[in-house]
């Protein structure tokens, strides 16, 4: 996982938002390897193992990561998929959960935004790409990703409203047709398997946080 991920994380836990304190072990350049994370509110604790950080709680760790389907993520599918983000470069990372993190590698050619690979199995991470394990929501704060793409097996009410409000003014957000589409948001396109919407309300986090940190926020 990238350090610059760091301010971005929040509290997974069903409390007032709340950034995590974190203790590096392990650190190579920008990459953290091994890392506690903790919250100041609840107390949860949460650890990067090995570059992955992981949310997923005592849950077992293998209904998070899904096996990556059999068809491979073609040249085709991920040209869409890059047109579906709408992002050519930003500082903030764009969200890719479960088998789109398969077009991780290639999408680094249309994309040149930082990559977060959620729940992506057995991908291996290019350099700049952080990996998160997470249970039914996303452990981001506000306007923290510049889109996102989450798959059929994570198209979940609570984890979409999580995707929603971790996005930026104006990010998009690709879904599985059959996925509501969250509060907040405006559909701009749909077809047989997909849509895509961005947000058109600012999600309201952490006062504090957004002074301790304004340029992760813009
Ligand atoms: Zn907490």
């Amino acid at each position: 996982m990238q350090r610059d991920l760091l301010d971005a994380l929040r509290c997974p836990g069903t409390h007032e938002e709340s950034w995590l304190v974190a203790m590096v072990l392990e650190a190579s350049g920008p990459t953290l390897l091994v890392a506690e994370l903790a919250c100041p509110v609840c107390g949860a604790e949460f650890r990067i193992d090995d570059g992955v950080a992981h949310f997923a709680g005592l849950a077992p760790l293998e209904r998070h990561t899904p096996a990556l389907p059999a068809e491979p993520y073609t040249s085709d599918m991920v040209l869409r998929l890059a047109a579906l983000l709408g992002v050519a470069e930003s500082q903030l990372p764009v969200g890719l959960v479960g088998r789109h993190a398969a077009a991780s590698g290639a999408l680094a050619s249309f994309v040149s935004a930082p990559q977060l690979l959620i729940n992506g199995g057995s991908v291996i991470p290019g350099p700049g790409v952080s990996r998160i394990v997470v249970a039914d929501r996303l452990p981001l704060g506000v306007e923290t990703l510049a889109a996102i793409a989450v798959d059929a097996a994570h198209a979940t009410s609570p984890f979409l409203e999580s995707a929603a409000r971790a996005l930026r003014l104006g990010g998009h957000l690709v879904a599985p047709a059959e996925a509501p589409v969250p509060a907040g948001m405006r559909e701009l396109a749909r077809d047989a398997t997909e849509w895509v919407a961005e947000t058109t309300t600012r999600a309201s986090g952490l006062v504090e946080l957004r002074r301790r940190a304004p340029d992760s926020v813009g």
